[in-house]
């Protein structure tokens, strides 16, 4: 594995060395099926069986409540951006936003175009560095839900708690801390992530709805677009991404034998992400990280230097030690590291080595 560099890209991101392996194992022939699962009829029993124990596993992990649906869909989270409103915002009502950060932004933005929405809280006024103390969010109590993005990619802002909403149900954009720790479902009416940060390669979506969401479904929306079709087709009212979901299936499974659970990836990540921190704080200020320490991000670790000829530089030659998609976001500059579930410990170790001589050679 030495020509493998250490991938710290916010997503697609780095997969576990196991699962590539296993999908390499079984590329030609897949548990003597005689095909790849890319080829295969999703109609067929092997497929079948890979969804179904992709959806079983995930479940466990996360300790699903049965009254919860769980849906592979396309699109990416961006589509959710526009799907949560069209089904779950009816005529004569208003969804709450809590933003801090682009993804929040880009969410309320689209939920704008299709039904009446209010600006519950921002940090925008702080570039995004923190996340709203409770006095800060204004909440609509008759609001048809409350939309939220527990970590914030671009910025690295982390919520460790779900804002407290009553009755209202809560709607998360999880897509860069799913899967990362042990969350309460319960607490939410409606979670969604794109794959292809925790959960496996782009294309497949992850939707976690509860069942009586889906009775507001309005009637007449586009079929791809209707969380209720979907639903009662088992995710297979058309094609799904159906290699997407074998590799999710893949981490699923490697989450739940190699790692023990997401109490221990929990645990994992957060010493993954101490050792970064540590490292930046014991800096003497040349690295600076652009979250406030209390929302500081577990997933995407974001950074500056004393110059930007400085931070060029450090992204240069870190790519050139095999430290791979550090540069940060045009948004935030700087650096960001996304050290993600399967991104290893001895990478970060190796970054904070690189830090360190960067340091005291520029500095
Ligand atoms: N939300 C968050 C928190 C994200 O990090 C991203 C992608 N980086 C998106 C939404 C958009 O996801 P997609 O590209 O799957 O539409």
């Amino acid at each position: 594995m030495t020509d493998r560099v250490f991938n710290f890209s916010a997503g697609p991101a780095t997969l576990p060395v196991s699962v590539l392996e296993q999908a390499q194992s079984e590329m030609l022939n897949y548990k003597g099926a005689g095909m790849s699962v890319m080829e295969m009829s999703h109609r067929s029993k092997a497929f079948e069986s890979i969804i179904q124990h992709a959806e079983a596993d995930l479940r466990a992990l996360l300790n699903i409540p049965e009254n919860y649906k769980v849906l592979f869909l396309q699109g990416g989270a961006s589509l959710q951006f526009a799907m949560v409103p069209m089904n779950l915002l009816p005529k004569g009502k208003s969804a709450d936003y809590i933003l801090t950060g682009s993804w929040g932004q880009g969410a309320f933005k689209e939920a704008k175009k299709l039904g009446a929405v209010r600006e519950a809280a921002t940090t925008a006024g702080s570039n995004f560095n923190r996340l709203p103390g409770p006095e800060e969010v204004k909440l609509d109590e008759g609001a048809a839900y409350v939309h939220f993005t527990s970590n914030e990619t671009i910025f690295g802002v982390e919520f460790d708690e779900e804002p407290a909403t009553g009755d209202v149900p809560l709607v998360c954009d999880m897509s860069s801390d799913f899967i990362s720790r042990p969350i309460d479902v319960s607490k939410y009416g409606l979670i969604y992530a794109g794959a292809q940060k925790n959960a496996g390669p782009a294309g497949a979506t992850i939707v976690i709805v509860r069942d009586d969401l889906l009775e507001r479904v309005p009637e007449g929306l586009p079929a791809m677009l209707d969380y209720r079709n979907m639903a009662k087709n088992g995710s297979m009212y058309n094609t799904p991404p159906c290699y997407a979901i074998y590799i999710c299936g893949l981490v699923f499974k490697w989450l739940i034998n190699g790692i023990g659970g997401l109490e221990k990836m929990h645990a994992l990540n957060k010493e993954k992400a101490k050792i970064l921190y540590d490292a930046i704080d014991s800096s003497d200020g040349y690295y600076r990280g652009h979250a406030e320490k209390a929302c500081r991000s577990l997933m995407n670790v974001t950074l500056r230097l004393p110059s930007e000829e400085l931070e060029n530089k450090f992204v240069k030659e870190a790519t050139a030690v095999g430290l791979d998609g550090l540069k940060g976001h045009r948004s935030v500059g700087g650096l960001r590291a996304s050290i993600y579930n399967a991104f290893p410990k001895a990478g970060v170790e190796k970054l904070v080595e690189f830090m360190n001589a960067f340091q005291k050679n520029s500095g």
